[in-house]
């Protein structure tokens, strides 16, 4: 690792909390791998404070930033300028410099992308796709923009809340709202809610609806097999954890700083080693 020195830059991730984030690991890991003298730190910041943080981005010559809950909507209000899909969604998970104009702070929001990326990781394309979208929130709502602007043919909002459904069904004109019924006629169903982070929750999908050669996401990647996920490989379909989206996601961001392709297997490894019981490191 080079030491810390006078040319040392910084890279941060903003967001309240920020102590379990993977983002310091997986990026620390990259830069070193790569030998590039930048660090990467996680910042608290509290509601309200995010002019002053990307004042100070600006001030201290900081490569970029990661967001995340609560100052994604807020960033995207603060930086210069948006990638297409930060303005769909009005959020950004990543604050970039210009390439020509370093003065010039840009929002990105990579988990659709990352999404994307990861299913042609498992050989499914997007074009033509039969999707099915359970969860609105952020991510669900990432998910169903790329979806929508990779060439899905249907995508298929359900969501508890059913306002949160209609809403991210405005992300894509191939983007309705949905029932359960639709789930027989889909290519791919994605869980985008929590549900199967906690031991004991329940299914977000009853996974009797699941048809074998159906591919199924889970967003969730810790722990690796949700139950949704262990349920539809015993049915016979192809799954995918939220690793590859967290990995690509961050090789997105990875990019944007550096000019550079992320070392995804690196990353990969630092996550692993991350997630791994203290007693097996
Ligand atoms: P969020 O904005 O808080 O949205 C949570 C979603 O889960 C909403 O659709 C919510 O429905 C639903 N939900 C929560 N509890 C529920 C319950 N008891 N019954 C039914 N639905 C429930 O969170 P998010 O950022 O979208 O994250 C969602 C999941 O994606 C999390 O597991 C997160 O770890 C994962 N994620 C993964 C990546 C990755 O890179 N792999 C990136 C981002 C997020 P309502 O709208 O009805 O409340």
């Amino acid at each position: 690792m080079i030491p810390i020195s006078g040319r040392t830059r910084l890279c941060a991730l903003i967001g309240s909390p920020v102590a379990h984030s993977l983002s310091p690991a997986l990026h620390n890991a990259a830069f070193e791998a790569l030998g590039l003298d930048i660090r990467y730190l996680a910042f608290d910041i509290a509601r309200g404070s995010v002019d002053a943080a990307i004042e100070a981005v600006r001030t201290f010559g900081v490569v970029g930033l990661s967001v995340t809950m609560p100052h994604k909507f807020e960033v995207a209000e603060a930086v210069d300028r948006l990638t297409p899909q930060a303005v769909s969604l009005r959020s950004c998970n990543t604050v970039f410099r210009d390439a020509q104009d370093p003065s010039v702070l840009w929002g990105d929001s990579t988990d659709g992308d990352g999404f994307v990326s990861a299913l042609m990781g498992i050989g499914v394309a997007c074009a033509g796709l039969r999707a099915v979208v359970v969860g609105a929130g952020g991510a669900g709502r990432a998910v169903v923009e790329a979806l929508g602007r990779n060439g899905a043919a249907d995508i298929a909002v359900i969501n508890r809340d059913a306002n949160r459904a209609e809403s991210a069904a405005q992300l894509a004109p191939q983007a309705r709202v949905a029932t359960w019924a639709d789930i027989a006629d889909a290519g791919l169903v994605v869980n985008a809610t929590n549900l199967g982070m906690q031991p004991g929750d329940p299914f977000p999908i009853d996974p009797n609806l699941l048809q074998p050669a159906q591919v199924v996401a889970d967003l969730i990647y810790h722990p690796a097999s949700t139950p949704l996920l262990t349920a539809a490989q015993a049915r016979g379909c192809l799954t995918m954890n939220g690793l590859p989206m967290l990995l690509n996601q961050a090789a997105i961001q990875f990019r944007h700083w550096t000019g550079l392709d992320a070392p995804v297997g690196t990353m990969r490894a630092a996550v692993a080693d991350y997630l791994r019981p203290p007693t097996h490191r």
